[in-house]
């Protein structure tokens, strides 16, 4: 078995679900007593958020490529960084590393494709919907991808934010994100990307009028997949 290198804590609310999926699904694939083995860097996130809202992207990725370093000087195989937004500075962190970096966008388009699903509603933070850095990586592989509108993609940040990244679970906010995925189906979505990390804690598929293309347990199954390759 290949050693995974996480890049977590952006936030930890969901570096906790990646660690919990690897490990299940090594169980479900080896058996009841088998788990991951698995290096997790966990950063403080308050930094790299502030970095991120003022726009300091350089400064993230710095803390990030330490982080990925590290990880690699410790004996990671691979790099899976555990949150889409900051995927912005994938290509800096895989500049600076040697081992495979596994893109968060990757499986998730693939999913999308294998259940035949072309046109693609998106949420996620304000940087992850406006922004091209995962959006154009999702169309390269075919997907047409449609985002909130913004008032919409406003109300979506602020709840990861303000609540799912500090571990804050709400029927309120489950029920605004249904009504805009309500909305993407209107204009043509026929499902949903959860480009978050951390949306999974709060809309599970029975809460979709649309299925869901989690990306943190699709990142999470592609980095067992590389782990248990032969
Ligand atoms: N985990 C979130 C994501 O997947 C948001 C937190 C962050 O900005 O990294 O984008």
């Amino acid at each position: 078995m290949r050693t995974i290198g996480l890049i977590g804590g952006m936030s930890w609310e969901s570096s906790a679900e990646y660690y919990r999926l690897i490990n299940q699904q090594v169980r479900d694939q080896l058996g009841p007593l088998r788990s991951a083995r698995l290096l997790m860097y966990s950063v403080d996130f308050g930094p790299v958020e502030q970095a991120q809202h003022a726009g300091r992207w350089d400064e993230a990725a710095r803390i990030l490529i330490d982080a990925a370093q590290r990880l690699q000087d410790g004996g990671a195989e691979c790099l899976v960084l555990c949150t889409n937004t900051m995927h912005k500075v994938a290509e800096q962190i895989q500049a600076a590393t040697a081992v495979p970096f596994l893109h968060i966008a990757d499986p998730t388009a693939q999913a999308a494709l294998a259940a035949g699903t072309l046109n693609v509603g998106l949420l996620g933070t304000a940087f992850t919907m406006e922004q091209e850095f995962l959006k154009s990586r999702l169309s390269q592989q075919g997907l047409n991808v449609l985002v909130p509108d913004a008032q919409e993609r406003q109300a979506v940040h602020r709840i990861i934010y303000e609540e799912l990244c500090v571990g804050v679970i709400s029927d309120a906010s489950r029920r605004v994100y249904q009504q805009v995925i309500e909305s993407l189906r209107a204009r043509g979505a026929q499902a949903i990307i959860l480009g978050c990390t951390e949306i999974g804690l709060l809309l599970k598929p029975e809460h979709s009028p649309l299925p869901l293309l989690d990306t943190t347990e699709l990142h999470a199954r592609a980095a067992v997949d590389f782990a248990l390759l032969e």
